[in-house]
């Protein structure tokens, strides 16, 4: 049997995201913004819930894990750097400790930067990683706990996976994301066409997300920070990767 992947908007713009291992029948949540959504959709499904993963401490990916919990039984996976800052965890996890759900393993990369302890979890098998707010459809999270030059090793790992893996992010952020990096490549075509096909999705309220690690490398100012013609446009040739990935991020916040 497949594994299959259910994308759950959340309260204004967050995804939560099932994980389900048809062979063994076992279920993983990444994140819990709000259990409702989350509870109807295992329902529809006949769908049990095994495994809660938690990306990072941030209330909009947290807010509903002890409910959920309670309602289901399932085990709670999160962060040891982040464990006295989440919810009660069942196994406490660092970068390269492998998650299971059921035959599904996940490997656990440190991405901090957004938060310092945020982590991605890649299921090679399932072709997909989960970024929640570390690398974004078309962008990346605010740096509220880490450096520049921390969240830019975070995404050298991320762009480091397959090109084919799917990128599944923490928000629904990718229009406003689309004409942030207008402004820094408004002459990149895979970026003109991706933000035309974002607009028409977001028209019909179609999820964004996920897009591959791909269209992210073509598209994403963040990740593209590294190429010199992306220096040369915001008009620092001799910048280190770290140090243009660092300017793009100062010009978004004030965008
Ligand atoms: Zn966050
Ligand atoms: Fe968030």
């Amino acid at each position: 049997m497949e594994m299959e992947i259910v994308t759950i908007p959340c309260l204004s713009d967050n995804y939560a995201y099932l994980l389900h291992d048809g062979a063994t029948g076992a279920t993983a949540v990444i994140d819990v913004p709000d259990a409702a959504p989350i509870e109807a959709e295992l329902e529809r499904r006949g769908w049990r819930l095994t495994e809660i993963l938690i990306t990072h401490h941030h209330d909009d990916h947290i807010a509903d894990v002890d409910a959920l919990r309670q309602a289901t039984g399932a085990k709670v996976i999160g962060a040891k750097a982040d464990a006295h800052r989440l919810p009660a965890l069942d196994k406490a996890v660092a970068e390269d400790d492998v998650v299971q759900v059921g035959n599904l393993e996940g490997r656990v990369i440190d991405v901090s930067g957004h938060t310092i302890g945020h982590i991605a979890v890649f299921f090679p098998a399932a072709n997909a990683v989960f970024t929640a707010d570390s690398l974004m459809a078309l962008g990346c999270g605010r740096l509220f706990e880490g450096s520049a030059d921390q969240m830019w090793e975070s995404l050298c790992k991320l762009a480091d996976l397959p090109s084919g893996t799917n990128i599944y992010s923490g928000h629904e952020y990718t229009e406003s994301n689309a004409r942030f990096a207008l402004s820094i490549e408004p002459d990149n075509r895979e970026l003109i066409s991706r933000a035309e096909r974002v607009a028409k999705a977001r028209a019909e309220n179609e999820p964004t997300v996920p897009a591959t690690l791909a269209e992210e490398l073509t598209t994403n100012p963040f990740l593209r920070a590294r190429l010199p013609e992306v220096k040369h446009l915001i008009g620092r040739d001799d910048a280190t990767d770290a140090e243009a990935f660092a300017e793009i991020r100062r010009r978004k916040d004030q965008f």
